[in-house]
Order: structure tokens, then sequence, then C-alpha cells
């Protein structure tokens, strides 16, 4: 059968003809003006307004729960004030009303696609209500779903707004697919609250001719053209199976005989967090905190930043946070940091600790505003250092933590000069986080943004699984954080290695906690042994997936 991806964003498979969402309804001629009356027109607008907004209203009434509450928003945006004066304005400057709605409406939406994130998804919202306003205006039928669709069906769509999917069930619906939108859009978040598996972000969606049958799976993001009855049995059980696997992973990440390994999530700020605690992260095993001071004249004042700190400890009681001080330079330069001289090969020059050495203040500033935020937190707050590559840069960074009054201090091991004399770095540190990325990158000396060099990158390269034992044995709790965790089958290995803890991007936790729950630790050291014992990452990978058999009950 012929394939497309996009994200899965609502688990499980379902299978049936694509349903095609109709065009919106068509822009209204530019430069389009009314006969003069602007009190007339502007009624007309007012009375289309509150009839979408009731119609909303109704909608929402009738489907109850998480879409009531969505519609509700829906009206009081089609009710508000400042869109209905920038309306008004258009029109006394001679604009027809159903342009005048339109123009009025663009504008937000080109502020809300500039912010992007979670606002930016709610472009779809506000495209839709200015469809349903126009479409009253000019007498067209509503935009949406006919009621004569073979049913269930897998709707398509550029994308969805909430009443177009409120009223739906997974008996109408057997899947959704949008070519846009993304994890928190709301057709992710009906879909979930509905049990409807979904694939958001599917480039080429809207071309899938209306009728093809076609196979979802919401859990890989895969959607498949045409498919066999055997493949679409095969999917469907398949997801089932998984699902029910993934659904009863829950709690502190262990193996299957119960030797703990945290489970931790990779974070860039406070907006990861929903993610992070939505995938059951029992901490933070990497904050970022570059992206605190990227896009500025100077560092964030110590206040801004423990406002920041603050927010993420207190999504974490009890658990572990670990905070990396500023990993600038290379690939992330800051104007006010500039390296001491022009760097041909910025990603071996002044970045990360040594960078922090050269501007010392900017990294005593942090470890204050952190001191701060943890003393009335419940968090286990660690903190560590980028790029540390000898014993003395290890020792001044464990100073200024103590100094700042920061009780644990650890290093990232992602130089293999540091992975390879980790024994000398062991007694120095309370504990090591292995950044993966970066260690294949200077193991291989091959730059991790050339997109030629991406072999190097793959995380299975026996050299690297060396390193990381040697790091992993060298007598300190030894997390790994790079995206090689994100792998379940080598989060094993890792694990199998003597890695303590595991930290990665948060929709990758569940399935990590779920291979890892199906091994023995001496399966995990096993997987581990065969791997290094290879010499390609190929190999190595087949090797170790010998001894990890519980992946295929993941479809993995
Ligand atoms: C790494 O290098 O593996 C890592 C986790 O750090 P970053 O990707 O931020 O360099
Ligand atoms: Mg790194």
């Amino acid at each position: 059968m012929e394939r497309m991806t996009g994200a899965g964003v609502s688990p499980g498979a379902g299978y049936g003809p694509a349903y095609l969402l109709g065009a919106a309804v068509p822009e209204p001629a530019a430069g389009s003006r009314h006969g003069g009356d602007v009190v007339a027109e502007v009624a007309r607008v007012e009375a289309a307004v509150e009839r979408v907004a009731a119609e909303l209203e109704a909608r929402g009434e009738a489907a109850g729960g998480d879409a009531q509450d969505v519609l509700v928003a829906q009206a009081l945006i089609a009710r508000d004030p400042v869109l209905s004066a920038e309306v008004g304005e258009l029109i006394n400057a001679g604009t027809a009303a159903e342009r005048a709605v339109y123009e009025a409406f663009m504008r937000y939406n080109d502020i809300l696609a500039e912010i992007g994130g979670y606002l930016g998804q709610r472009v779809a919202d506000l495209e839709d209500i200015r469809d349903r306003v126009i479409a009253e205006l000019t007498g067209r039928p509503m935009p949406g779903l006919p009621e004569e669709a073979e049913k269930p069906y897998v709707l398509v769509a550029h994308d969805l707004a909430p009443a177009d999917t409120a009223l739906l069930s997974k008996d109408i619906v057997a899947a959704f697919i949008t070519e846009q939108g993304g994890p928190t859009s709301h057709t992710a978040i009906l879909a979930r609250a509905m049990g409807v598996p979904a694939v958001v972000a599917c480039a080429g969606a809207t071309s899938i001719v209306n009728g093809t049958l076609v196979l979802v799976d919401g859990t890989t993001g895969t959607v498949g053209l045409l498919p066999s009855e055997d493949e679409v049995a095969m999917t469907i059980q398949a997801a089932e199976a998984r699902d029910t696997a993934l659904a009863t992973a829950t709690g502190p990440g262990a193996t299957a005989d119960g030797w703990p390994v945290a489970m931790l999530a990779n974070i860039g700020g406070p907006r990861d967090l929903a993610a992070a605690l939505e995938y059951g992260a029992e901490g933070v095993g990497l904050y970022r905190t570059e992206f605190l001071f990227l896009d500025r004249d100077q560092a964030p004042s110590e206040e801004e930043q423990e406002q920041a700190y603050r927010e993420i400890l207190s999504s974490f009681p009890g658990g572990p946070v670990v905070v990396r001080v500023l990993d600038a330079g290379g690939d992330k330069p800051l104007g006010f940091l500039p390296p001491t001289e022009n760097e041909p090969n910025p990603a071996l020059g002044e970045r990360g600790v040594r960078i922090l050495r050269i501007f010392p203040d900017v990294m005593v500033g942090q470890l204050q505003a952190l001191a701060r935020a943890a003393q009335d937190a419940s968090a286990q707050v660690q903190v560590m250092a980028p790029m540390v590559a000898t014993p003395e840069e290890a020792a001044w960074f464990v100073g200024a933590c103590r100094a700042a009054g920061l009780r644990s201090a650890g290093i990232m091991i992602e130089v293999p000069a540091a992975a390879l004399r980790a024994g000398d770095l062991a007694p120095i540190v309370d504990f090591f986080s292995i950044g993966t990325n970066d260690l294949a990158q200077y193991a291989f000396a091959a730059d991790r943004e050339v997109g030629a060099l991406t072999a190097f990158q793959d995380p299975w390269q026996p050299v690297l699984l060396d390193l990381v034992a040697m790091a992993a044995s060298a007598g300190v709790p030894c997390g790994v954080c790079g995206e090689a965790c994100s792998d379940p089958a080598l989060a094993c290995v890792l694990v199998g290695l003597g890695v303590t803890s595991l930290s990665m991007g948060a929709p990758a936790l569940p399935w990590v906690r779920a291979a890892l729950a199906r091994h023995t630790l001496d399966q995990c050291r096993a997987a581990a042994v065969a791997a290094r014992a290879e010499s390609t990452a190929e190999a190595a990978r087949t090797a170790a997936r010998a001894h990890l058999l519980g992946l295929a009950e993941l479809g993995l």
C-alpha cells in the first residue's frame, strides 16, 4: 500500500473511506464596497455574528464535555468587541460587510500565526468562525460535514475547526487526518477526548481522493492508502496490542525485574512542561536553559531567571530536575558572549563551560537565581555544566555551585576526553549525564549540523557504546540525555551498560518505559554485550534486538 506520514496525536488504528472536508467559503472579492448605508451594513454583520455564535453554543450544548468548552470559547471569539470594532471601521471606510469580516479576521490570523505555538494553532478556529459569518452574510451553505457521507469514514482536511468535530463520535468517524495542525491543535485535543485515532501535519493529505480506503495509525503517524484486508487486520490488531501495552506501562521506570531507571524529560523551558507531565516524566533530566538567553542583547535578569526556574521546579515536587547552565557558543552563539577570536570551527571553539569561564558572572548569576528558586522547592535540584573535558574544568564548576549553595553538581559527558578519563572526573562531581549527540559529533569529528554526515550521528555506533560504558562504570550516578534515549531498544542497551536514568523528548517516554518493563536487567546487559561485540551500528542494532524479544509486543 502507498504510505504517507505525519504526527500521530491520538492513538489507535482506524480504517474507512476518506471523506474530504469541503473547501472553505470563497474569499469575498477584494475592494468590494457597500451601497453607502453604513448602519444597515453594520447591523447585517451583527445579526450574522449573533446567529453564528448561537449556533456554536447550541452545538456545544448538544456535544457536552470538552467540545462544549471549546465551542463556547468559539462563540466568545465570534462576539469579540475588538473584532467587531475592526469590522465597523472597515465598513465605515466603505468596505462591503463580507469583505470587512474577511479582512478583520485575517489581521488576527496573521498575528496568531506569527506568535506560533499554541496560539498559532488557533488559526483554523478563527478561519472557521470567519467562514461561518461570511456564509451567513452571503446566503451560502455553512462549511462543514454533509449528513449523507458513508460512515464510519476517515475525515481528511487541511485543518479542522471545533465546530466540525464537536458533534462527531467514534460511530461516525474512524480516524482524522489533517495536513496542518500539531499536538495541541483542536483536532488533536478533541480526537484524544473522543478516542478517535488522529494523524496531523500529514503532508499531501488533502490530495487523497474522496472515497479512497485509508488505514490510519494514530500512534505511529502512518496513513496507508488502499491497504489489503490482511494489512488492515494486522495493523488494527497490532495497534490494539500496542496501545494496551503502552497504557499499562505507567509509574516509575523499571526493568521487568524491578531495577529502577528514572524516566525523565528533556525540556527547553516552561512551555514543555505540559507534555512532560502528560507523558508521565518523573522529573527533568535536561533543562536546556539557553532558550532563556537566545534572541537577546544581554542575559535575562536574575529575577526573570528565578521565576522561570521556580515554574519548572514546582512542576515536579520531590522529583529530580537537572538544570544545565548555559551552553552558548558553537551552534548557539550569543552576541553578548563572543568568543575570544574568530572561530573557523565553532563546534571546536569556546563553547559550553569554556565560554562560561570567560564570562563567569553570567554563570554565577544563573547559579544564584537557581539557588534562590531551589530554596522553597521540594524538587531535587541538580545542576550540570556542558562540554567539560578536564578535571580542572569540572572542579571549577563544582566549586562555583557549592559557593552558590547548590548541593548536587555534575557534568555532561559529551567530549570523548571526558568519557575516556571518566575515572578522573568521578571523584570531583556528584553525577554524570551523557550527551550522546555531541559525544557522537566529537567521537567521529563529524559536525552534527552537516546533513551529509548524519550517518555518524547514529547512536548505535559501537564506539559510542564503548564511551557510554566507560562513563557509566566510573562510580557516580550516570544518566543519558541525548537523543539516543528515545530509541526504546537502545534505551534498554544503555541500561545494560550501567546508565541510571534516561532523559528524552516527552513523547518517547511511554515507549521507552514499556520497552524497559518488558526486559530484565540481565537481558539488557546481554543486549549491551552483544551490541558492543559488533563493529557497525547496523550489526549492533541487530545483535541487541536478538536479546530484546519483548520489543515485538510493542510492534517495534
Ligand atoms: C547532547 O549533546 O547530547 C545534549 C543532550 O546536549 P545538546 O543536544 O543540547 O547539545
Ligand atoms: Mg550537547
